[in-house]
């Protein structure tokens, strides 16, 4: 594994530093375990980390195994919420999910009792939702529609994992009933199948922390690529987005992550975590490594490390965050 590798732009030495510093203090970090429960995720090597953060001026500096590719899993439903928004208008998705943290694990068989919807898109109840709304606005262009817009975001043009998408398609019977249960409440229609299929496939689809930090710098951007200019989400769909990954991102650690580290963010269990610094940056951090919430354990500490060393939490009282993007000027 290399500590240093490549930066496009010239990132401001004081950012090199950091970030160098950062990805060393989390390197020693070992803790928790890959995956297993999607048989082909447990053949990933455990060892990995990568780090890279992008700037809204479309500078990159990474860190580590920042081009290893692993799925994007989870990481998926910021982004496909995002697309159903520009699709289907707010107010028809929000009919369909809402916008409520859960506290209940990522894969909980449980919807929002007054309104029997899941309780957000961050969820796998939410995200299997969200691919019944796409598949029933685009139906066979859907999958290409998602793939698209994510390979937009990335600037480079992304593929699914089939390995991954078949162990999970074969195993992910959670799911299955989870979509089935959908369709008792009405939250989603028949057929389901090709709802369950899309949400399995871009689960799967490849990616590497470099690819995560420019989708988030793209968020960040309010939507438009800043190293491509191409513009790729909805300006309004991507506040809406921002706000959930903020209060529903890590799942049922969310409250302690909006403390702790500030920063919206959606982790997935191919050990991939993105987060946005609003008008200024993208993180994408890669460690296969999971806590039992399902995070990575280096992710967690890796955001931690950097809204500490850049001042970067939401709330930052010494406004750090806007020194952030001044000093790369
Ligand atoms: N594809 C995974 C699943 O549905 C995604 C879960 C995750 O990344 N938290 O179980």
């Amino acid at each position: 594994m290399s500590s240093s590798t490549a930066s496009a732009g010239t990132p401001h030495p004081a950012i090199e530093t950091g970030l160098t510093d950062v990805f060393e203090r989390c390197r020693t970090q070992t803790q928790g375990k890959v995956a297993t429960y999607i048989p082909e995720l447990a053949t990933m090597p455990p060892e990995q980390f990568g780090l890279a953060l992008a700037t809204i001026d479309g500078k990159l500096s990474t860190r580590g195994d920042a081009d290893s590719e692993f799925t994007i899993q989870s990481v998926s439903k910021a982004f496909s919420y995002c697309l159903a928004l520009e699709l289907l208008g707010r107010d028809e998705v929000l009919r369909h999910v809402g916008v409520e943290p859960s506290g209940d694990a990522f894969n909980a068989i449980i919807f929002d009792p007054r309104t029997e919807r899941p309780f957000n898109p961050m969820v796998n109840a939410g995200a299997i939702t969200i691919c019944a709304l796409i598949y029933r606005e685009l139906k066979d262009d859907a999958l290409e529609f998602v793939l698209d817009r994510f390979s937009k975001a990335a600037g480079r043009r992304l593929r699914i994992s089939d390995p991954v998408y078949r162990s999970e398609c074969v195993t992910g019977h959670r799911n299955r009933a989870i979509g089935h249960l959908l369709l008792t409440v009405g939250a989603a229609r028949e057929p389901i199948e090709p709802a369950l299929d899309l949400y399995f496939k871009q689960c799967s689809i490849l990616v590497n922390a470099t690819d995560l930090a420019r989708m988030g710098a793209t968020l960040a951007n309010i939507g438009q690529n800043p190293f491509t200019q191409e513009s790729v989400f909805d300006v309004a769909a991507v506040r809406d987005t921002l706000s959930v990954m903020f209060t529903c991102g890590m799942y049922d650690y969310s409250g302690n992550w909006a403390v702790d580290v500030g920063i919206p963010a959606k982790s997935g269990v191919g050990g991939g975590v993105v987060g946005v610094v609003n008008r200024q940056l993208g993180i994408g951090t890669f460690s296969p490594r999971l806590d039992d919430k399902g995070n990575s354990v280096r992710g967690l500490k890796a955001f931690q490390e950097l809204a500490d060393e850049f001042g970067l939490h939401a709330f930052e009282c010494t406004n750090y965050g806007s020194e952030f993007m001044r000093s790369l000027a």
